[in-house]
């Protein structure tokens, strides 16, 4: 494989910032131990719900990323993006395991 293959599929950047119309079948989970903090992932998100976790939170320079679940439209853009760009710190899951999981209500 020629070395710009790996990046072919690799999704485009949305051009506007849309929003959620409907619950969605799954739900992006960053894994925060693995998550480099790169934000690689933010400007992909055509939703525009990923952000940084607040530096106080770790008292680290580079804090990990985290999701706005109940904006997340659950494309998989950003588990894309992150596995093919970067790490592969982003799980998606579907709605119903992470609700019970997570014990958060997605509308
Ligand atoms: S692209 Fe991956 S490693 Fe980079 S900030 Fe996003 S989730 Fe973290
Ligand atoms: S799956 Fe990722 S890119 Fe898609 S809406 Fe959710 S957080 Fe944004």
């Amino acid at each position: 494989m020629r070395p710009y293959e790996h990046y072919k599929s690799v999704p485009e950047m949305a051009e506007t910032i849309g929003h959620k119309k409907r619950k969605p079948r799954l739900m992006a989970v960053v894994d925060e131990d693995s998550c480099t903090g790169c934000q690689v992932c933010i400007p992909y998100c055509p939703v525009d719900c990923i952000e940084t976790v607040p530096k106080e939170k770790y008292g680290i320079p580079i804090p990990p990323v985290q999701i706005r679940f109940n904006e997340c439209i659950g494309c998989q853009i950003c588990a894309k993006v992150c596995t093919k760009l970067t790490w592969d710190a982003i799980r998606m899951l579907p709605t119903e395991e992470f609700e019970n999981i997570y014990d958060y209500k997605i509308d």
